[in-house]
């Protein structure tokens, strides 16, 4: 959904909406639960940002559904007024973004910070057995019955 920032009230805007954003290929339904202020010019969006996003596990190849939650705090800047600023952005300003033409776009907001926070491995669980390498039996079911199928030693773990 997109805000018009004119349209922020003095109060703030409470932001509890269901979206569609698209993530690696993937149309995943996102929560928002967000406060939007207007401080001048800047707009600041506190809150939560969750999802669920299909993942496969990388020790049991099991497809699983990864919650994230994304606690936020951003400020968002117009863009139009930095053209003509001696300032340039560092790099730390990672927490600063920019809106254009009074509008903010909050499915992109949600977007970004998801990718931001995606795990880099992906377990079902912290304390998946993984598969079996001689047999390929997933050892979260039960072992397998090769001699050597036991998880500790011979386990993938990744
Ligand atoms: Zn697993
Ligand atoms: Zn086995």
């Amino acid at each position: 959904m997109k805000i018009k920032v004119s349209d922020i009230p003095e109060e703030g805007l409470s932001v509890i909406d269901k979206t569609m954003v698209e993530i690696n290929g993937q149309d995943v339904p996102v929560d928002l639960d967000l406060k939007v202020d207007k401080q001048g010019s800047e707009v600041l969006v506190e809150g939560n940002i969750g999802t669920g996003i299909d993942m496969v596990c990388n020790r049991c190849l099991t497809e699983f559904k990864q919650r994230i939650d994304v606690p936020v705090s951003l400020v968002y800047q117009p863009a139009e007024g930095f053209s003509g600023q001696s300032h340039e952005l560092g790099m730390d300003e990672l927490d600063t973004g920019f809106y254009r033409e009074d509008e903010l776009d909050l499915d992109a907001v949600a977007m970004e910070q998801i990718m931001l926070n995606m795990p880099i491995k992906s377990l079902c669980s912290e304390i998946c057995k993984g598969i079996c390498p001689h047999c390929g039996a997933n050892l979260n079911e039960g072992s397998c019955s090769c001699p050597a199928g036991q998880s500790t030693g011979h386990g993938i773990r990744l």
